[in-house]
């Protein structure tokens, strides 16, 4: 009898397991995401999808740090496959939720970070403030760290992907993360891409983000981005057509 209702109990986990999967397929490829997520209005670490990043492949501002879980699985296939062609992959930014980026860009807007060696506090119109902050860094609200599917990859300059070590890496990304399913979003503007300068670092989880990029163009409005400095402005700029959808990846 007792054999009978542990075996019961088993059942009505995997069931009840199951049913969780299934909802969160849904979240994933369905209709229903949040508007606060895709914002960045939420906490990582208590977030169900979320799974904190190994000591092994997070460093700086991700050690210790957060990513989807489906995300967070791709990048160590990856990362494993790169380590046999004598590539490492290290994760240096992850996850960065709406108060995270807050604190980037308002310690930029009130000159206590410089920008290309200028305190900020120097420009007078918010509008030419703003558009620098926007070579490198997203409006709160705006950022696809947002979602648990970017990272940044080894280091924040382009110049150091383009000689020895930081040249293979980058060589060893453009030829393989695409089985991965990682792709980068901010490449040259040659093309005639908006928004960022490129950014050899940072890639994205396309499987989902994707998806959530789709949802933000659909459902966020200059109404939803506010509370913090500068704000204001991001209407003016079109910042969701410039920046947000400045992107190189998008899923055929
Ligand atoms: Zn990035």
């Amino acid at each position: 009898m007792l054999k009978l209702s542990i075996h019961h109990l088993t059942i009505f986990r995997s069931r009840a397991l199951f049913v969780i999967c299934f909802f969160s397929l849904i979240n994933v490829t369905g209709q229903s995401i949040d508007k606060n997520y895709l914002l960045g209005k939420f906490e990582p670490s208590e977030h169900l999808q979320f799974v904190k990043i190994s000591d092994e492949h997070g460093q700086g501002s991700a050690k210790g740090g957060y990513l989807r879980k489906e995300t967070y699985e791709a990048f160590v296939r990856m990362h494993d496959a790169a380590i046999k062609d004598g590539v490492d992959l290290i994760i240096i930014s992850a996850t960065r939720n709406f108060e995270s980026q807050k604190r980037i860009w308002e310690n930029k807007w009130e000159g206590r970070t410089n920008v290309e060696g200028i305190n900020l506090t120097t420009i007078e119109d918010p509008k030419a403030r703003a558009k620098l902050i926007l070579l490198y860094s997203s409006m709160p609200s705006t950022s696809r760290h947002h979602w648990g599917t970017d990272m940044d990859l080894n280091s924040l300059e382009n110049s150091s992907f383009e000689s020895g070590k930081g040249l293979k890496i980058y060589r060893w990304l453009t030829a393989h993360a695409a089985e991965y399913g990682f792709c980068q979003p901010y490449t040259s503007k040659t093309g005639g891409r908006t928004g960022y300068e490129e950014e050899k670092w940072h890639w994205s989880y396309l499987p989902l983000s994707d998806h959530f990029l789709e949802e933000y163009i659909r459902t966020v409005t200059y109404k939803d981005i506010k509370g913090f400095a500068g704000s204001n402005v991001a209407s003016s700029i079109e910042v969701i057509r410039n920046y947000v959808q400045g992107v190189t990846c998008i899923k055929k």
